[in-house]
Order: structure tokens, then sequence, then C-alpha cells
């Protein structure tokens, strides 16, 4: 079954909110809205986990040695001085000893190698490495000192069968596909991607290889938030740009909000005469402005459409491109990976030395888009990547991230500690 919101989970006060604000009130609104699917670890990278996932082998599945050498009992060597024991058998990988080793012997194994079982309980406990032992005729001489253990990889000694090994709302990673197929896992129940509709908004925005005419723009923001929907694992519906009309953007709406989980458009939020999109939220549904205190970041929509499957969320970003990236990787990411099931946590931030004076305005939280380089300390230097305004797009492409000011800093002195925020992941 699949999650429904409320009609009304995005109501605000239209009040101007902190950031982290913003994002809690999502914490506390926002349901996974998609509804589950298995699917095989084949095709599970990037996928979001639906459902605890439970180890159904130990991992390792057996004691194994983990050097090429000599797998003895550690009672049978003698203290403080080498010990000279008899080569008993030869055990590799995938090839297991049949029966249990002997007592007063050393067994030559290859790396992964089973440990058999022995006369003790445990069997041979401790392995020297190859390149430690010397050899007399078809005897082993072990040097003295090693500990009891050594070289030996314990059965479920990183996964217990039956252990929780990935919790609902992680986000698969390459890496974590290993520990799936290593625990004897196949397949993974996974939320379904989110299927959003994406439209860009206005007269002047007209498609890359158009003739421009008077007054018209490219479309920026429409091929960045696909990309950015894709990686994030969203099925992106491109339902290319709509005109500043009123019955237009009504008729394609309603339409879309049947087919979509999610609708997301960017331009025609403001209040502006030829900004419809809110009025016509107002009739197909409920609309919210956020206004959320960064910059750059104008005022957002969110709001929730009647359809006759239940409401489905409307995310409305600004028109401008670099407010479109900025709210996007900070509070649009969030919001969808949440609709999508995802339990995430915001991308990490690290120290930096800012290059540059800067003064900002209290209260709200500033990024500046800006390269990294080399300093004269531990810390990398952060330096602007160009002009800072709200459609240099240029300094966006030529920065490795941005630095984060917080709310209550008014000014940065070059040199001050700053958080960046690398764009690596955010693609
Ligand atoms: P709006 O919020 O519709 O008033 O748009 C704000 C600014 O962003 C205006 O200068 C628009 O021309 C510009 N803009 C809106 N949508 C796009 C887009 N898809 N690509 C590039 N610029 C845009
Ligand atoms: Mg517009």
């Amino acid at each position: 079954m699949m999650a429904q919101l409320s009609e009304d989970c995005f109501a605000t006060g239209g009040e101007l909110l902190p950031l982290s604000d913003a994002l809690a009130l999502l914490e506390d609104r926002v349901l996974p809205i998609s509804q589950v699917e298995k699917v095989p670890l084949e095709a599970a990278n990037g996928r979001i986990v639906a459902k605890t996932v439970l180890a159904k082998n130990h991992v390792p599945p057996y004691s194994n040695s983990a050097v090429d050498g000599y797998a003895v009992y550690f009672e049978d060597l003698i203290p403080d001085q080498e010990t000279n024991l008899p080569i008993l058998g030869r055990i590799a990988a995938g090839l297991p000893m049949k029966g249990d080793m002997e007592r007063g012997g050393a067994l030559q194994v290859f790396t992964g190698a089973m440990l058999p079982d022995g006369t003790l309980d445990q069997g041979p406990d401790t392995v020297f490495m190859q390149e430690d032992c010397r050899f007399e005729g078809t005897n082993v001489i072990l040097p003295d000192g090693i500990q009891r253990g050594a070289n030996r990889r314990e059965r479920g000694e990183d996964v217990t069968k039956g252990d929780a090994i990935l919790q609902p709302g992680r986000r698969l990673r390459s890496m974590d596909l290993g520990l799936l197929a290593a625990s004897g896992c196949t397949d993974v129940v996974v939320y379904k991607p989110l299927h959003v509709g994406l439209f860009s908004t206005g007269d002047e925005v007209r498609e890359p290889g158009d003739t421009l005419g008077p007054g018209q723009i490219y479309d920026a923001n429409r091929i960045v938030l696909r990309s950015m929907l894709s990686s994030l694992g969203c099925d992106v519906d491109d339902l290319g740009i709509l005109a500043d009309d009123p019955e237009e953007t009504l008729k394609q709406i309603e339409k879309e909000a049947k087919s979509h989980d999610l609708l997301v458009s960017s331009g025609g939020a403001s209040v502006g005469e030829e900004d419809h999109v809110r009025s016509v939220l107002d009739t197909l549904g409920r609309v919210d402005i956020w206004r959320i205190a960064i910059k750059p970041g104008r005022p957002l929509m969110l709001g929730t459409l009647r359809t006759e499957s239940g409401p489905v969320p409307y995310l409305g970003l600004p028109g401008n491109p670099v407010a479109v990236i900025v709210t996007f990787i900070k509070f649009a990411r969030p919001l969808i990976l949440r609709l999508a099931g995802g339990k995430e946590q915001g991308p990490k931030t690290f120290p930096v030395r800012a290059g540059f004076r800067h003064n900002k305005k209290k209260n709200r939280r500033e990024f500046i888009r800006c390269t990294l380089n080399p300093g004269h300390d531990e810390f990398l230097v952060a330096n602007k990547s160009g002009r800072q305004g709200a459609g240099i797009l240029s300094a966006v492409t030529l920065a490795d991230g941005m630095v984060e000011l917080p709310e209550n800093l008014e000014y940065v002195e070059s040199g001050q500690l700053v958080d960046f925020l690398p764009f690596r992941g955010l693609e």
C-alpha cells in the first residue's frame, strides 16, 4: 500500500524560515510515497532500501587464513624460541581438508583456505606468514613472538547470519552490493523510483537549438534538474516548457498530476502578473510559499494537487539558474529523497580557509561558489570562482563547491575557517 501525504503537509505561515527549520519541518511531515519492489542485486545500485536486509550467511562463512603460510595450534609453540614442526599437509582456498588437524604439526595454507576443525574445540588457531618461516626438509621452523589467533579470520567476524546489514532509507552504493552478495543475498526490497514530471515555465524560455527571438533565453534549468533528479534515482518525465498562460498552465498541471508521483517546475513562482503557477495550484489543490533564509534562493512553492488517487506533491523552484541549483541541493534534494523513501544525512561539509573577504546579511545562510586551492597549512583555501549573481552559471561550473556561511555571521575575514560543501556527489 502506498503511503499518502496529507493535503496540508506543506502548510506554513509564510514566515522566513532558517534552512535548518525548513528541513526539520520536512523531516516531520513528509513520508515516503513510493511503492516497493524486489530487485536483483545487479539492478540495485542507487536504489533505496525499503525493508531491513538480514544477512543470510555468516561472513566469512567459515574461519580461514588471512595469508599464505602455515597454520598451527598456538599451544604447540615453544615460548620464547623457534619451534620446529612437521608439515602435515596443504590446503588451498576452496579445497578444505578432510577430517581434523592433528596436534603437533603445521599445515601449509593459502589465503582464504578454510581452517580445519581440530582436536581442540577450535582447530588450528594461529597462522604464520610464509615470509616469516624457514624450512628444514619437510619441517617448517617458526619464529617466536607470534600472538594467538594471528592471521586467522573468524567465521562471522564481519557479519553474523541474521544481522541487520542494511536499514530502510539507505541509498545503495556499489560497495553495499558487495556486502549483500557476501552475505548471501540475491535481491533486495527497494522503493520504486519516484515518477517525476518536470516543467520549465516562461514565455521567454526556449529550447536549446531554437533560434532566439528578442527577449528570449535558452532553458538552462530543465536539463540541470533533469540530470540531478536522475542522479537521485528518480524516473524523470520531461514535460517541456509551460507558457505564461493561466488556462494552458491549469490544463497541463491538472493532466500531469494524474500520472506522476511528484511535479517539479522552475520559474513562475513569484507573485508577478505573469506567474501563474501559484494561482493554478490554488485552484487544483493547496499551495504554500516557503521563504527560506538562504542566498541565493527565492521563495519556493510547495503544494499538493488533488487527484483521484490522493494528493500529489508539487515543488516550484525559482527561475534563476543559480538559485535553482542551490535550492535544489540544499532543500529540494532532501525533500525528494524523503518522498522516495531515503533517510540520508545531508552532504557533509569540511573546514577550509576563506581566500576572500566577504560581508553578508545576518540571519540568512549564504552560499559562495568557490574553487579549492592548496594553502599554507593543512587547510585548503576557497576562492570565489567568479561573480556571485543568481544568474551567473559560469561561476558554478568553475566551482568545486560552495562555502556555506551560517546565519549568525556578518562578515568573513580572509584566512578565516569556513565550511565547504563539495559539489561532488551532488551532481
Ligand atoms: P521567474 O521566477 O519566472 O520570474 O524567473 C526568474 C528569472 O529566471 C527570469 O529572469 C527568468 O527568465 C529566468 N528563468 C526562468 N526559467 C528559466 C529557465 N528554465 N532557464 C533559464 N532562466 C530561467
Ligand atoms: Mg517566469
